[in-house]
């Protein structure tokens, strides 16, 4: 770590969704002159969502992706310095808090927010892997496009699995939706809309037994789970929703986290078991994970970091 190559900032924000932007307007006006690096996709998850219909103050809904370029525009204004970058590496074993950047650039930081999030999870057999980009996608809204008029499957039962079935049949002549159990997870409501679709057909107790194809996705083989029974449907794009893991990987060693890698806060507060250090949003919530609880933790760290650098005389 050569000294020419480090940079010393006051407020080192991690992450781009609601989480991190809150942070950084909330930083940037108590003048902690924060710094945000983005990650590999700003904006984070909801830049892969479609309409929002629950965040406060949008009485129309608004667009994933347009309600986060709102919150870039906000941080910005308020003069926060938000930055294209991946942080790939970290040192919390003392003040000041290095965290390195794209391999290459460290960067010291009197506090640090984590605002990493969480990434979009996988069935974790041979054929998804694959075919993925060839017509395996864990992102309708992104790829959905490309299926036009012809028939896709879904897997998962969650909220997010039922929403992208609801936008993909839209676009698609006929959506095979693949639930493991006889049951949903997924809000009643969203249950509701997904089964009252007509081109929804849903495959209960069933699992993905092989994505088919041999260098794009030609079909999909399902088994029932209670009868052992498989079935081949012919597909063209395969969706995975089965929900998402934190992106807490680089913390390790350093920050206490639970047995998934969320990571663990004192209750009521952002603080992290590193003083200095705190996580705000998906990455350390497995409950809630919603934009607005998001952001409101990120109103927390930001606050949270503010008494930690008065105390230390920082500020
Ligand atoms: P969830 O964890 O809620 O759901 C994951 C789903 O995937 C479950 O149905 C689960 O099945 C299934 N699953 C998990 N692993 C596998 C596997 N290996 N094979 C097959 N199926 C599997 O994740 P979501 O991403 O759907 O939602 C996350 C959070 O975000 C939730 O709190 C949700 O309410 C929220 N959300 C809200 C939205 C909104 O309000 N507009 C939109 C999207 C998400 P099982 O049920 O059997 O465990």
């Amino acid at each position: 770590m050569s000294n020419e190559a480090i940079e010393k900032v006051h407020v080192l924000i991690i992450g781009s969704g609601p989480a991190g932007y809150t942070a950084a307007i909330y930083a940037a006006r108590a003048n902690m002159k924060p710094v945000l690096y983005q990650g590999i996709q700003p904006g984070g998850q909801l830049t892969i969502t479609t309409e929002v219909e629950n965040y406060p103050g949008y009485p129309d809904g608004i667009q994933g992706p347009e309600m986060m370029v709102h919150f870039e525009k906000q941080a910005v204004r308020m003069g926060a310095d938000i930055r294209y970058g991946l942080a790939t590496k970290v040192d919390f074993s003392q003040q000041p808090y290095k965290v390195q950047i794209d391999e290459e650039k460290w960067i010291e930081a009197d506090a640090v927010i984590i605002c990493t999030g969480a990434s979009a999870k996988w069935l974790g057999i041979e054929s998804e892997q694959r075919l993925n980009g060839f017509g395996v996608s864990a992102c309708a809204v992104c790829d959905g496009f490309f299926f036009r008029g012809k028939e896709v499957a879904i897997v998962g039962a969650g909220d997010t699995a039922c929403e992208e079935a609801m936008y993909l049949s839209k676009l698609c002549t006929t959506v095979h939706m693949i639930v493991r159990r006889d049951q949903m997870r997924a809000s009643k409501v969203m249950q509701e809309r997904v089964i009252n679709t007509s081109n929804i057909k849903i495959y209960w107790n069933s699992s993905t037994d092989e994505v088919l194809g041999a260098n794009k996705v030609e079909g999909v083989r399902i088994k029932n789970n209670a009868t052992g029974e498989k079935l081949e449907v012919p597909i063209s794009g395969f969706f995975v929703a089965i929900g998402h893991q934190p992106n807490s990987d680089i913390f390790k060693g350093f920050i206490d986290m639970d047995d998934t890698g969320y990571i663990k806060t004192i209750p009521g507060t952002s603080k992290t078991n590193v003083e200095g250090v705190f996580a705000a949003g998906d990455v350390q919530d497995k409950n809630y994970r919603q934009a607005v609880t998001a952001a409101g933790s990120g109103c927390m760290a930001a606050l949270d970091a503010e008494r930690y650098l008065s105390a230390l005389g920082l500020k």
